[in-house]
Order: C-alpha cells, then structure tokens, then sequence
C-alpha cells in the first residue's frame, strides 16, 4: 500500500519512484534532434549503482522498431514531457548514456521481416514451458513469492502497522508474509516451484537506518532543507518527513530493502515470475487515532508509467530499457489482465481507479495499471504487484483480524469467508487459468 504521503512530496517519495525531482534535465527538446551528452542524465537514483550499459548490446535486433515504439508508447512512457534522452531512426536506437566516457549506446532493431529472436532471459514465458505429460498443472514454473514489507517489530516504522483498539492491530508485513506461507503451499502441491523473497519479519538488507544518516542529510538539503530536525518525536503530519531520522528509516525499509531483495531475485532465485503480495489502504490519518474509510478495492500493477524526471536518472532508464528489450511486457500484460480478473472476481472487489499520473491503465482489464516501482523496476523478470483490500475498510479490518482459516465465521453479523484464504484462491486460480490453456498437455 502507499498512504501517508503529503501532495506535494508524493511524485518523489512514492513507492520506487522517490527520485530527487532536480528539474535540471527537464524542458529540453522532445526527441527528434540529436541527444545532447548532459552531465544531468548522469544522476542516479537513491542508493542506485552506475549501469553497464554495454549490456544493452544483447538486445540487438531482438525487437523491430514497431514492437519497440508500441512498448515504450502503450506501456513504459507517462505520456508527459521527456528530456532529450534518445533518438529512434529505422536502424536502432541512440541512448545518452549520462556517462562521459561513453555517451551514448546503440541498440538495433530487427527488420521487419527477419524472424523473431528469442530474447535470453533467465525467466521463461508460458509458451517456453515443457509440455505437461500428467503432471501438475504449475510444474516447471518457479514462483518467487515477495510478502510485501517487513512487518514484525518494523511495522511500526514502515507505518504498516493499525490499531483501532487494544489488543486488536495487523500489519501488513505480517499479513503479506502469512498469505505467501500459504499461497506457497498451495502452488507447491499444484506442481510449482516456489521461493520466499522474505520468509520472516526481518529485513533482508543487511543495512540499518543509521547507515543512511549522510545520504538523508544530502536528500533534505538537496530539497530544500538546511538545518533537518534530527528526531520525529512529537512532530505529527508531514512535518516529520523534514526530519533526519524519518528519511533514514525510509531509506532502510523501502530502498535498501527493494534493493536487497532485487539482488536475492535476480542473483540467487531466478524465478519466471515474482508475485508481490501487498494490502492496500486509503489514509487513516494519524497512527495514534486512525480513522476508518468506506472504501474497498483492490488493483494489480505491472512495469511501466515511467516519467521524465525518473528516466533522467541513468539507472532508472537503464533499467526500462532492460526490460522492454527482454519483452518482460508481453508476458506481465496478459498474465496481469488474468491475475486481476481472478482477484476481482473471488473477493468481489470492485477495481481501484487512479486519478494521479503516476499509473497508467494497462492491457484490456480495469483494475490492472502500470507503474513504475522500485520492485517492478530492479526484479528482472514478469512482476505480478496485487494490492487487493483496504486494511482500514472496516469490515475488512474486522475480517482480517480473523486471520486465515478455511470456510465461513462470524464477522461482526454475517458470516465470512477468511480474506487472506480469499487472496490465496484468487492468485492460485489465476495462475491456472493464465497457464493451463497457454501449455501443451
Ligand atoms: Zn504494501
């Protein structure tokens, strides 16, 4: 979920896509003149590494301009201003690197009428499976599950944490952990192979927030801030994200943790799709006295909906451009457009619509959007984002203090069904239904 961050903060603080919004690179020409080498298209995104970018060159002639241009148009781009970052001819591609010794790569395209090359990536799309001769009907796939969050002693910190009354509080790393041991389970005996990303309520970033207290000083005095409040005791609202201490702790649990995760994913797990379990929320206002909300849905995101001011970091584009040359959208789009379907339909849900330009509608489902996140963006392999439910609906809060059990119990004045067994049928059961008819028996 992604609450409690202030309208003017939220384009830099949200979710993956908390870049410095130094606007030097920005309203330059739109495209067709030749890329400028720019020391601005150097930067990179916090606690991000400069890229090789040679590696682009796996790439050549993989895609034909037309399949290119639709991916960046239809599903990477905002659609907003973009600074001059490369030039499109009939050839290839011309990318400004932001790295001086080498300024620019060139990636080529495909002509039209050469046969396609199949992209080398370690994950494998359903029509790359091996026929399923009796077997399970998940077999061969491995699943790489990522319970959203860390949960446990950190929920407090990560704001994931609500109470209404004593004795009575979740937390979204906990309840994100306690559906992937069960969804696990559930692939598992379908056939799958599956890995935990986290499979406790510790981090995996061996990092602390400590460890980030001169690249919080530098973040607040970049945006504006001398002389930051060191602590956020007794500071409420958004004051406390000036603070020293808060931008440390954000710096820990969201970026180096994504980044720890990224590197177990994409060095060790190697997974053909990684499943993120989140549980949404509307905000609920201060910790201490949360409020309520009528709302309930649920939406999936997938990679894409990446703005001028993100790609102006050379990480970030690097990373864009790795995966719409892999096509990690042709399979994340259709096998999106099935998980959301089935997460609409076994919670009876009906799908979240975003109003703020940092989502984008994606494939022919509503409820399925795509956004740029620092999960969707560093994993290199089809993502899978689910954020069904708002933990602070009432009844949705009732149902999940209940926890997972099987069948119906009394919640409040109606039997129902448990909320987390809803959301392990509606991921198994999408599953199914996007690869059983994609796979040769
Ligand atoms: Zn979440």
């Amino acid at each position: 979920m992604n609450v409690s961050f202030s309208s003017t903060w939220y384009r830099c603080l949200a979710l993956g896509a908390w870049v410095l919004c130094v606007g030097g690179a920005m309203g330059q020409v739109i495209g067709g003149a030749t890329p400028e080498v720019s020391a601005n298209l150097g930067k990179l995104s916090p606690l991000g590494t400069a890229p090789d970018w040679s590696k682009l060159a796996q790439w050549d002639k993989v895609l034909t301009r037309a399949e290119f241009e639709a991916a960046l148009n239809d599903v990477y781009l905002d659609g907003g201003l973009l600074p001059n970052m490369w030039t499109i001819d009939d050839e290839g591609v011309s990318i400004n690197t932001g790295q001086l010794e080498r300024p620019f790569v060139r990636v080529l395209f495909r002509p039209r009428n050469d046969a396609p090359i199949p992209a080398n990536t370690t994950w494998r799309s359903a029509k790359d499976l091996p026929p399923l001769a009796g077997r399970g009907p998940l077999s061969d796939l491995h699943f790489a599950i990522d319970p959203g969050h860390i949960g446990g002693a950190y929920a407090q910190m990560e704001e994931r944490r609500l109470s209404f009354a004593p004795g009575e509080t979740i937390q979204e790393g906990d309840l994100s952990l306690l559906t992937a041991q069960i969804l696990a389970e559930r692939l598992k005996a379908l056939g799958a192979y599956v890995t935990l990303v986290r499979e406790s309520t510790e981090p995996v970033t061996k990092a602390r927030p400590d460890d980030f207290k001169s690249v919080a000083l530098d973040l607040l005095h970049q945006n504006g801030v001398p002389m930051p409040l060191e602590r956020y005791d007794g500071i409420v609202g958004d004051q406390r994200i000036l603070t020293v201490q808060w931008q440390c702790e954000k710096m820990f649990y969201r970026i180096s943790e994504i980044h720890a995760r990224a590197k177990r994913v994409n060095e060790e797990i190697k997974p053909d799709v990684v499943l993120c379990l989140h549980f949404n929320a509307e905000s609920w206002g201060d910790s201490a006295a949360p409020q309520y909300s009528p709302e309930n849905h649920a939406h999936v995101l997938v990679g894409g909906c990446y703005s001028g001011t993100e790609l102006s970091q050379q990480d970030v584009r690097f990373e864009m451009f790795s995966r719409l040359f892999a096509r990690v959208q042709d399979e994340e789009i259709p096998l999106g457009e099935v998980m959301t379907t089935s997460l609409l339909n076994i919670t009876g849900l009906p799908p979240y619509i975003y109003t703020t330009p940092n989502a984008r509608p994606a494939g022919k489902v509503k409820g399925l959007f795509a956004r740029n996140l620092l999960a969707n963006r560093l994993y290199q392999c089809p993502v899978i984002y689910l954020e069904p439910y708002v933990m602070n609906n009432e009844d949705t809060f009732r149902r999940l203090l209940f926890g997972q059990y099987i069948g119906r119990t009394r919640v409040g004045d109606r039997l129902r069904s448990s909320a987390i067994n809803d959301y392990v049928r509606a991921v198994t059961d999408g599953l199914l239904n996007y690869y059983q008819p994609r796979r040769t028996r």
